[in-house]
């Protein structure tokens, strides 16, 4: 139920470690009415990772198909893969007055902003980068080249932070979570989304 509410897009981004999966999780187990959107990516899985659930992984030829079908919100490469946001899934939730989160990076974070300026945007970051790199090593998922390569693109995107509405900083994950959906609700109050009550509309 929504009340008639519409559904709102939340942009998730944050460098790779910073949290931003684990938070997402944490959300989805908080927050009725919210849908993950599932990106394509070239990439490979990681240990775990379930087709049509963490990603849609596809080849490079299907990904082009996919940009040459227009059938992305967004897409960019990312550390030698391709990822991109299905619209169709994601427009269809949002008219039927669900929230979306996009869990994206910074460059695809920019043309979602500037196509929907309505959508809220949030920056994950651990409270350092020494934090940062210990949980990339932690996770265990990617080698020693590829750690350097998403510590070394951290910086860039660290750089793009002031493009987003709030930043959500994830030393404990409930701390975290507590910020993440402190934003969700306040933005879902907001006069725009709610006057339909007053005016019956
Ligand atoms: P991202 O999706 O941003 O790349 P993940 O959610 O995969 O990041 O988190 C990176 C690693 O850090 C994972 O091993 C995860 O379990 C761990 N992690 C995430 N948040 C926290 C936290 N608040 N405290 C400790 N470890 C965390
Ligand atoms: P990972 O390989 O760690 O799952 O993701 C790498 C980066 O790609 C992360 O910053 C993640 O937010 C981003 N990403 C995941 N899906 C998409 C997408 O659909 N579009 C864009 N632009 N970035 C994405």
């Amino acid at each position: 139920m929504n009340n008639g509410e519409k559904g709102r897009l939340f942009v998730i981004s944050g460098p790779s470690g910073a949290g931003k999966s684990t938070l997402v999780a944490r959300l989805l187990e908080r927050l009725d009415n919210v849908y993950f959107s599932v990106s394509a990516t070239t990439r490979e899985p990681r240990h775990g990772e379930t087709d049509g659930k963490d990603y849609f992984f596809v080849s490079h030829d299907k990904f082009r198909e996919m940009i040459a079908g227009g059938e992305l919100l967004e897409y960019a490469e990312y550390v030698g893969n391709y990822y991109g946001t299905p619209a169709g899934p994601c427009d269809e939730m949002l008219s039927r007055g669900r929230d979306v989160i996009l869990d994206i990076e910074t460059q695809g974070a920019a043309q979602v902003m500037k196509l929907r300026p309505d959508a809220i945007s949030m920056f994950i970051f651990p409270k350092s980068f020494e934090q940062l790199e210990e949980r990339l090593r932690l996770r265990k998922t990617d080698s020693e080249k590829k750690i350097l390569a998403r510590l070394a693109q951290a910086r860039i995107e660290c750089r793009r932070a002031e493009m987003y509405k709030y930043i959500i900083i994830n030393d404990r994950v409930e701390t975290a979570a507590d910020e993440a959906e402190a934003v969700i609700t306040a933005e879902k109050c907001r006069t725009v989304n709610r006057l339909h009550y007053l005016t019956g509309d």
